[in-house]
């Protein structure tokens, strides 16, 4: 009998990348292997993202590709899992006839039950909410230098655009021995990085008894053997303390990388989005971290096009960019996500106004970061090498999120560290060799 396969089409955060993982491996534990494309699959599983509009559109145009291939066999199972799901439950079993089953966010830990009852020839919903504990149990995962983990899922702030409080719910966090022991399964399978994952990773912790904070665990996490870096995602900016900034500035293994979303550069903007902090408060920490770890690196997100964004709040954003000299920015034109309370203020700022302030905000960004290229020129940076491009090359990433290609006599596996002194550099990456 031909082995039946599965693929997984992942949209949106790296938190759903884990889901994924996690789903991965209950269709393996029911005897599926996966397959390169939806197109060859027995089971197909998209795993959605409503945080903007458009993953929410593709699905549809996806589930059009679905319905195709289960007209040439209609034993394919298709499944919606995700905050799409989790938001819309039933409703996407009604509109999509293609749908075998919908799976909601914390679905994910019944995804073996939830296979089993989809081949039986059920058609259902699933978005019932894991109440108490958050816990993950072992799953098995591809071999890789790099791996996420979840500490924490859910969601407290009610940022006014952002529709992520009502899909994921109430914070709550793993315990700490549960996420040290993955870290630990993690490091023995050859992992050499983690990336904390969460919603807001400085509130790991508040709703558990035994007052182990998010500092408290990168410390704990810094001592285990094997592992070389870690990362994590995403900080508030409200919550990013001092404690925080000490704690990286510490741990040997925590990249000094932060990626810290400033939104807006109005305080205007800031106040209408709910998010808590104004822009001083923000600089103030980003100087702070800058002063204690002169050789850091920062990322941001942003949202243009929030509405009444007027062109004097976009200068703010803009001067903001300037003076942050962030490393990377991951910006996205503004839109409405019904049910939440930034929807109530209407949409705004026209289409062209918000793609031409993307356009700026992307080109200035550019600019700031292609002029400060050459000061990387003769530093050192340690690299975590993730493969070989050529003989004698190894390709690999530093602590600041930067592809850096390397020479090198000795030979070099990935997951190692290397000193690699910059010879070049380009806004795609630096070039180097072995120090
Ligand atoms: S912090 Fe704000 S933007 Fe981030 S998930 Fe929570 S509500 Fe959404």
């Amino acid at each position: 009998m031909r082995t039946k396969t599965y693929f997984i089409q992942t949209f949106g955060c790296a938190m759903n990348e884990y889901d994924s993982e996690r789903m991965a491996a209950a269709a393996e534990s029911r005897g599926f292997i996966p397959c390169e494309a939806a197109s060859c699959a027995d089971l197909i599983i998209y795993n959605t993202c409503s945080v903007r509009e458009k993953p929410q559109t593709k699905i549809s145009s996806y589930l059009g590709r679905a319905r195709i291939y289960k007209e040439k066999n209609p034993d394919i199972i298709v499944g919606i899992t995700g905050c799409v799901a989790q938001q819309e439950g039933e409703a996407l079993l009604k509109r999509f006839k293609t749908v075998n089953f919908v799976a909601g966010t914390d679905a994910v830990s019944r995804m073996g039950d939830i296979i089993d009852k989809a081949l039986s020839g059920i058609r259902f919903a699933d978005t019932g909410e894991t109440s108490g504990v958050f816990s993950i149990g072992e799953f098995s995962r591809r071999p890789s230098v790099t791996a996420g983990v979840t500490v924490m899922k859910g969601c407290e702030n009610f940022c006014s655009y952002c529709i992520v409080p009502f899909v994921r719910g109430k914070e709550l966090s793993r315990k700490p021995d549960e996420i040290l022991k993955e870290v630990e399964r993690l490091a023995d399978t050859g992992v050499r990085e983690i990336c904390f994952l969460g919603q807001n990773v400085n509130s790991y912790g508040r709703d558990l008894s035994c007052e182990t904070d998010f500092s408290d665990l990168l410390k704990m996490a810094d001592r285990i053997p094997s592992i070389n870096r870690i990362r994590f995602m995403t900080s508030h900016p409200k919550d990013f303390s001092e404690k925080m900034i000490r704690t990286i500035a510490e741990c040997e293994k925590v990249c000094r990388y932060i990626h810290l979303p400033l939104q807006s550069g109005s305080d205007r903007i800031l106040k209408a989005m709910n998010r808590k902090y104004t822009l001083k408060e923000y600089m103030d920490k980003l100087d702070l971290a800058r002063k204690i770890m002169p050789d850091a690196g920062f990322s941001s997100d942003f949202i243009t096009g929030f509405p009444g964004e007027t062109e004097d709040d976009f200068n703010d954003t803009l001067k903001a960019v300037e003076y942050a000299e962030y490393e990377h920015i991951f910006a996205f034109n503004y839109s409405p996500r019904p049910g939440t309370a930034a929807e109530q203020m209407g949409d705004t700022v026209p289409d062209e106004v918000k793609n031409e302030r993307l356009t700026r905000l992307f080109e200035l960004h550019g600019r700031i970061s292609d002029a400060r290229l050459p000061e990387f020129v003769g530093t050192e940076t340690e690299v975590l090498v993730t493969g070989r491009k050529d003989a004698g090359v190894f390709t690999g990433c530093n602590t600041c999120g930067r592809n850096v290609n390397f020479i090198s006599d000795t030979d070099m596996e990935p997951g190692e560290l290397a000193r690699v002194k910059i010879t070049e550099a380009r806004r795609g990456g630096f070039s180097g060799v072995l120090v």
